[in-house]
């Protein structure tokens, strides 16, 4: 038997399980703790501070009082071989301690007890050993794994995009429908005119019937010959729509300056959930609304330059989006995105991404090749020497004229109010993750793909890559992973 533990959210599962069989059971505890190290598993999904789930200890101790006694036991054997195995670290031992100074640290738990962690992208789950779980990975390394995310393609693709389905059926048949890793059969099609042609011709049809999806819920007229460039997420800062919104707002003011300037007819699609209590992320939330009535109504815009925000984004609105979408946007700061999904949804549909090496990025990289994405920013060791060296956000606003100018518009233009500054102040005071280090790499990378969108089979091609790359994100890959690396399960023979 096998009980995964998917996140820190059901950590209680374990001091339950050995409470059922110490006093339901009769068994002893050597036998029971046996049992539990032998069963559980856990799955780490984030490096955020915040998702490491403590609890008051005087809390906890009132409302499960038993569960409290077994976890304080956990502890105090678990403390005594830290101590021992570290030869009387008393300093790792407090690190690595299950309750502490007053609060139950669940992820501890999770990982004492355990006899698989495993974060959800390789860069993800060296990150864990190295700074999160790092006095657990040193004395305990033979825990530490990875299984990099998938996602359930018979949706994100059969389902959500039957005329990319049939093409891909016409061509390789249906066996990739219970074996993604056959969309690799498809690379020989990359010299095809017909086919990148064919291909073409689906986007654009998905796209126009989006626009009509725009059109009915925004009101906003989008031109379906323009870049469909979509950022999806949850609204984080750790993601960086800010990035992408301080680029539009400075695009918008060089059209300004420059309203004959020959550029690619572009359309930004963003979709966002906030938390409640996320006030920050609700200020963002406006800005990206408020730079996006100036631009969408000016008339020397036309429709060269369009900026939607999706109302509710859920599933239901991401399947009729991602097969429309052209650019995926995967621009978290390195180092902090675990993994993402909606970068592999967004390429099996054929978007390319234009991302940082963040998360599963990396993996998507190793299966196109940078040459079929576009990549740009620091990598996690740029971002940690800086950190080292010290960060100084306004020095990028010092030394880059667009900068300047947009944050300067943000605090004294005519579209500026008190949530705008907020931002400004944000940006220039404190940016917690480096929007303006990475800013002018990532302007020059939209630059980039822009020249490369007026060649539409040099980006057919790509997107057909992408597309043919994107079988090892598949969910049954990570699935066969869980079940023979951890859960000793191997398939059923037919
Ligand atoms: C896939 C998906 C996500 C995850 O997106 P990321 O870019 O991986 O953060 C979030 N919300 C919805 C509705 C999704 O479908």
């Amino acid at each position: 038997m096998a009980i995964h533990l998917n996140d820190t959210h059901p950590v209680l599962a374990i001091p339950e399980f050995m409470r059922i069989l110490l006093d339901e059971c009769g068994y002893g505890w050597d036998h029971a703790w046996d049992l539990a190290i032998r069963t559980f598993a856990y799955t780490n999904h984030t490096v955020m501070q915040e998702a490491l789930e403590c609890w008051a200890e005087d809390l906890f101790k009132e409302r499960l009082p038993r569960i409290y006694e077994i976890v304080c036991e956990i502890n105090r054997r678990f403390c005594e071989d830290v101590y021992n195995l570290t030869g009387g670290n008393q300093d790792m031992v407090n690190r690595m301690s299950i309750v502490y100074n007053g609060v139950v640290k669940m992820a501890n738990l999770a990982v004492a007890t355990s006899h698989s962690v495993n974060g959800v992208s390789q860069l993800h789950s060296e990150i864990l050993k190295e700074t999160v779980f790092r006095d657990f990975y040193h004395i305990m390394p033979y825990k530490f794994k990875n299984v990099t995310n998938g996602i359930a393609h018979r949706r994100w693709l059969n389902q959500s995009n039957p005329k990319l389905a049939d093409f891909i059926t016409g061509h390789i048949g249906d066996g990739f429908i219970t074996d993604a890793s056959q969309l690799s059969r498809l690379l020989p099609l990359t010299d095809d005119k017909a086919a990148l042609e064919e291909l073409g011709r689906i986007k654009l049809a998905n796209k126009e019937s989006f626009a009509r999806y725009i059109q009915k819920h925004n009101g906003i007229t989008v031109n379906p010959n323009s870049i469909f460039d979509v950022q999806v997420k949850r609204l984080h800062e750790y993601k960086r729509q800010l990035l992408n919104a301080m680029n539009i707002l400075v695009t918008y003011q060089k059209l300004k300056a420059n309203p004959n300037m020959d550029m690619v007819p572009h359309t930004w699609i963003f979709g966002a959930k906030a938390a409640p209590g996320y006030y920050f992320a609700k200020e963002v939330i406006q800005f990206i609304h408020t730079i996006g009535n100036m631009i969408n109504n000016d008339p020397t815009v036309g429709d060269r330059m369009k900026v939607v925000f999706l109302e509710n984004y859920r599933a239901t609105v991401a399947e009729k989006l991602m097969p429309a979408a052209e650019v995926s946007q995967q621009i978290s700061l390195a180092g902090t995105e675990a993994s993402g999904t909606g970068n592999m949804k967004l390429m099996i549909n054929g978007a390319l991404t234009l991302g940082t090496l963040d998360g599963a990025n990396v993996e998507i990289c190793d299966a196109v090749g940078r040459e079929n994405m576009f990549l740009f920013g620091m990598t996690t060791p740029d971002v940690e020497s800086l950190k080292r060296f010290g960060y100084r956000p306004r020095n990028y606003y010092e030394h880059n004229p667009d900068l300047h100018a947009a944050i300067d518009s943000m605090m004294y233009g005519s579209f500026s109010n008190m949530h705008i500054k907020n931002i400004a102040d944000s940006l220039l005071n404190r940016d917690p993750y480096m929007v303006l280090a990475d800013f002018a790499d990532y302007a020059a990378a939209q630059q980039q793909l822009a020249q490369v969108y007026r060649d539409p089979m040099a980006w057919n091609r790509k997107s057909l890559i992408n597309i043919a790359g994107a079988g090892v994100f598949a969910a049954d890959r990570s699935i066969y992973d869980y079940a023979t690396t951890i859960w000793g399960a191997g398939p059923v023979s037919k």
